[in-house]
């Protein structure tokens, strides 16, 4: 019998493919099948070899091209026909980017499984927009915040807003533009101050990012103008002001 196959949870960066780690490259060179979704820069595929095996799982908000068992389901069964599969997904896999999921279930079917780290879209963008998330003057905490729970839970079961409005420190929320103007008027009640600077990325990193300065007041009302929409990233604090100045890549 062939010996079963590995998984390789790689990390394809928030978007310009050079961010790519050169484990993540090589990884995709040699492997036999490739699973991939929506937000991994189509680049990056042209350095598999024509023979290797594609499967496209795309995800777009609201839209699945395969549901996430099935996903687990062909990761398990390509790894059991003694494949190397490179699992590719957008920024980091462990991210909120669902890799802790697919690696329970591969961990739960015994097959062998590596992740391999990346740049995660908070870091990207923040770069790419001239933001650095800490700063010995303004913020020396960061954390990153999901917008976009489950919609079957109850809203403040993992996120506790006001314990990150009191922290201070600089917050990055993921998939939030749908829900921008409760999470902001949220932060505001709980005593962040509405001055606070904001800045949303849409596409961080890539030639078509986009980005747009305002403050928690009157964010979520700019965006609406703006048009910007998701995929993007909302940077929230002192720092995020620091963009106006700093801001390199899409001036
Ligand atoms: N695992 C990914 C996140 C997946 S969740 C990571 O580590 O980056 C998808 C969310 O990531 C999007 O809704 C958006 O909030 C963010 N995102 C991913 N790529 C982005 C990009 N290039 N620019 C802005 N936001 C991005």
């Amino acid at each position: 019998m062939k010996s079963k196959g590995s998984v390789f949870l790689v990390g394809a960066g928030p978007g310009d493919p050079e961010l790519i780690t050169v484990k993540g490259k090589r990884l995709l060179e040699e492997c036999d099948a490739l699973v991939y979704d929506y937000l991994v820069d189509k680049q990056l595929l042209e350095w598999v070899r024509p023979d290797c095996e594609r499967h496209y799982v795309g995800k777009r908000a609201g839209f699945h091209a395969l549901p996430q068992e099935a996903i687990e389901q062909l990761l398990v069964r390509l790894a059991n026909e003694g494949k190397r599969v490179v699992r590719l997904k957008g920024g980091d896999p462990f991210i909120f980017g669902r890799g802790g999921e697919e690696a329970l279930a591969l961990k739960q079917d015994g097959i062998r499984y590596e992740v391999v780290p990346a740049v995660t879209a908070a870091l990207g963008c923040a770069a790419y927009s001239g933001i650095p998330l800490t700063h010995r003057e303004h913020s020396a905490a960061v954390t990153f915040i999901s917008g976009h729970e489950r919609p079957d839970k109850a809203e403040s079961d993992l996120v506790n807003w006001e314990a990150h409005a009191a922290t201070g420190g600089t917050l990055v929320l993921y998939m939030a533009m749908g829900r921008l103007k409760a999470i902001t008027q949220r932060l505001i009640d709980a005593g962040r101050p509405a001055t606070t600077p904001v800045c949303v990325v849409q596409w961080g990193t890539t030639a078509r990012q986009q980005s747009l300065q305002a403050t928690l007041a009157d964010a979520a009302e700019r965006v609406v103008e703006s048009g910007l929409g998701p995929p993007a990233i909302v940077i929230i604090g002192d720092v995020a002001g620091l963009g106006e100045t700093l801001a390199w890549y899409d001036i």
